[in-house]
């Protein structure tokens, strides 16, 4: 079932839902299994894996000579995707990224999660891999959301990529990333909300927003975006801070910042287990007053780290 049925059938209530991440290449599926089972009894109607491109690495040979290889790190979301529905029943949604992709391999991936009856996919640019600093599109990939988007857009209406005669249409709901702080790349909020308009102008049914840990800007965020004639609903994304140094290394990965009163509380903080706590206090609370708000659904950011995230649950769900 879509996302956006979900939310309809839930009539005003607030979901509960998560994203894992795959695991790290070599590993198997169990340890998604295990970060899934505890939060089953929240009744969560669909799970998000994400997904990863592949990373340049240098090998160093015994001449010298340095070696650029390929490693993708975090294989398998259509195959977690597909052990998720048979296991647990609920909707998997995956994310679909541009970077590191051509369009014969997204096409590929899309095909596959069709024919397992995948109806969802999040659809997303990608970040820029560390060693290239800026993101550079595969040579024949995509360079926005809204050009993935498109392709998508094209399988449901049985536009093929090599194929001249219109083939079996493809169902899928898509939903889109949105960011009440801005994306950094984006000159301003306006430019960014531009942008936005134009990923649900095609078609996108649902936005899920980057995390942020002062609810009045996903507030004003909902706010600007309905100015802007956005109307699909907006997921808040969450993500509770688990660790001393998650206050700095949070807001330098995701572009987000922490509250002073967040900031106080975790400089008071001699250890990770005492940070851990706040963190979980201030996403309890974050949530409630989302709750109240009547949002959607509140979608976890778990790392593929349940038992924090089930801590906070318990308390609401
Ligand atoms: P876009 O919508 O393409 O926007 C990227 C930037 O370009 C923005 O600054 C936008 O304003 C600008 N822009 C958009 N269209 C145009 C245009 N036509 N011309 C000029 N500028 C334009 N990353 C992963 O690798 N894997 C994941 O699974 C994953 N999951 C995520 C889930 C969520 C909910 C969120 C919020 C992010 C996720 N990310 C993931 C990270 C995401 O890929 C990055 O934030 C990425 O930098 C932007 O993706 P986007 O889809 O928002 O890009």
């Amino acid at each position: 079932m879509k996302v956006t049925q979900h939310i309809k059938r839930a009539k005003g209530k607030t979901l509960f839902s998560f994203e894992i991440l795959p695991p790290r290449k070599g590993e198997n599926v169990n340890g998604i299994f295990d970060a899934i089972d505890p939060l089953m009894e929240f009744n969560p109607p669909f799970i998000d894996v994400t997904y990863h491109r592949e990373e340049y690495i240098y090998k160093q040979h015994d001449n010298g000579l340095l070696e650029k290889v390929t490693t993708r790190k975090r294989p398998g979301t259509v195959g977690i995707c597909a052990a998720i529905m048979n296991k647990y029943g609920v909707d998997a949604v995956p994310h679909i990224i541009c970077g590191g992709f051509n369009k014969e391999e997204t096409e590929n991936a899309l095909i596959d999660l069709d024919f397992l009856g995948i109806d969802n996919v999040l659809v997303l640019r990608g970040d820029a891999i560390k060693s290239e600093g800026r993101f550079v599109p595969d040579p024949d990939g995509h360079s926005y959301a809204t050009e993935l988007m498109q392709q998508v857009l094209d399988l449901n209406q049985g536009k093929y990529l090599h194929e001249e005669v219109e083939m079996a249409k493809t169902n899928f709901s898509i939903g889109v990333a949105g960011y009440p702080e801005k994306h950094f790349e984006a000159p301003s909020l306006k430019s960014d909300m531009k942008y936005l308009k134009q990923k649900v102008d095609m078609g996108a049914e649902y936005i899920v927003t980057q995390m942020f840990f002062d609810n009045q800007k996903y507030f004003d965020f909902v706010e600007k975006c309905r100015k802007a004639d956005i109307h699909v609903p907006i997921i808040p994304g969450l993500k509770p801070l688990t660790t001393l140094n998650h206050s700095t290394i949070l807001p330098s990965i995701f572009h987000v910042d922490l509250p002073d009163d967040l900031v106080d509380e975790l400089d008071k903080c001699k250890d990770n287990k005492a940070a851990r706590e706040v963190g979980i206090e201030w996403c309890i609370q974050q949530s409630k007053e989302l709750m109240e708000a009547k949002v959607p659904c509140l979608h976890y950011y778990t790392m593929s780290k349940s038992s924090v995230i089930k801590q906070i649950a318990e308390k609401l769900f």
